[in-house]
């Protein structure tokens, strides 16, 4: 059995080992067991650890049948005594997000009642999963509260109660735990048992940050941040924020002013627009009177538009077809208050390389730019 040093000492970041058993694991890959290690394998939903042991890179660490498996990148030799270096950056910022995730449970557990029944650290957050719903408001709250933990700079502690204390002792745990139970405490915040790796006081978090809360199954996804992770994002989102300001020539205080009037601005045109375009329509739809199949184009027309608008042109006639659009692809309805049109956009839409589909007075859909007098004598010739 290997030793493990990061429960002894949780901030060893560097050790000497010696190597047990080195097998091949696949192409220039090996699975190195020593007789004691500061890696932490991958469990409980931390990261494993990385870093060097000997000449080679420790790609994934594992646990398997009581023992640590390093997945390396070298051979090492058997008998021989190797030193070991974690990525301790890496490290130490997953013992923050956990750390932090402890305090964050412990405190909705306390308050709501809720479990933690999901917890992974990834790329982008660290995310928890409880099984009832708590609003974004009360998250705040959480938060507040999570970061004033923080601030108290509590010392978080470790214990293996005896089986008197454990028939009493209430903590929360994510399922029935057989042998010794290591049960981390976090006074004022949570006490749980957990197999993995800590800080030593909660000041070392550093921040506690809320991104979200999502409705999640039959509870929510709540997703944070913390210490220097929390830092970095929110460094982002500065970023971003200053690029804003900066096309709106704006201050940040009267940001969200400015984007209002630039929407109700865009709204106003997109009226303007319409109305341009219905009064464009109207024209070239006067010079289709008297025709018994209609066509009409108009770039400006989109959407509801295109269908208004054939229903107008198909008054008083045969069949009308408006399309509308600036694109290689344009909208299109054909509208008849005579026939079925749904037969004749089939062949339509196959002829013109499109789609779409309706009711039998009007469809609706999107065909390849055509000439509009090319659309007329293609529908004159087939209706
Ligand atoms: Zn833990």
């Amino acid at each position: 059995m290997t030793r493990r040093l990061y429960y002894e000492d949780e901030y060893l970041g560097q050790f000497d080992a010696t190597v047990r058993e080195c097998r091949p694991k696949s192409e220039g890959k090996w699975i190195v067991l020593l007789d004691q290690t500061a890696f932490f394998p991958e469990g409980g939903g931390q990261w494993p650890d990385l870093g060097t042991l000997g000449g080679a890179n420790v790609l994934d660490v594992h646990e398997r049948n009581g023992e640590v498996e390093h997945l390396v990148d070298a051979e090492l030799t058997p008998g021989v005594q190797v030193h070991g270096c974690i990525d301790w950056e890496r490290r130490f910022s997953v013992m923050q997000q956990h750390s932090g995730e402890h305090i964050f449970s412990g405190l909705v557990h306390s308050r709501f009642g809720y479990d933690n029944v999901g917890f992974h650290i990834g790329s982008e957050a660290v995310t928890m999963d409880f099984n009832g719903e708590i609003t974004e408001k009360e998250a705040a709250e959480i938060e507040l509260a999570a970061n004033r933990v923080i601030y108290s700079n509590v010392p978080i502690e470790h214990f293996i109660p005896d089986e008197e204390t454990r028939q009493t002792l209430e903590y929360r745990s994510k399922k029935e735990i057989e042998g010794d139970l290591r049960i981390v405490r976090i006074p004022g915040a949570d006490t749980c048992a957990c197999c993995g790796t800590h800080l030593r006081r909660t000041g070392e978090i550093g921040q506690i940050r809320l991104l979200g809360v999502q409705k999640y199954k039959s509870g929510v996804r709540v997703s944070i941040l913390c210490g220097l992770r929390a830092l970095m994002a929110e460094r982002q989102v500065q970023a971003e924020m200053e690029k804003v300001h900066r096309l709106l020539s704006s201050r940040p205080e009267n940001c969200a002013a400015v984007v209002k009037q630039l929407l109700d601005e865009r709204k106003d045109l997109q009226y303007q627009n319409g109305q341009m375009a219905m009064q464009f329509f109207e024209r070239q739809a006067q010079e289709e009177q008297g025709q018994a199949v209609r066509v009409v184009h108009c770039d400006a027309l989109t959407g509801d538009g295109v269908a208004r608008a054939a229903g107008k042109l198909s008054e008083g006639a045969e069949l009308a077809l408006v399309t509308g659009g600036a694109g290689d692809d344009v909208m299109f309805a054909l509208c008849s208050g005579q026939m079925d049109v749904r037969p004749l956009t089939r062949a339509f839409c196959q002829a013109f390389s499109g789609k779409g589909g309706g009711k039998p007075d009007m469809t609706q859909g999107k065909i390849r730019r055509m000439e509009t007098e090319t659309l007329r004598k293609w529908l004159q010739e087939n209706r």
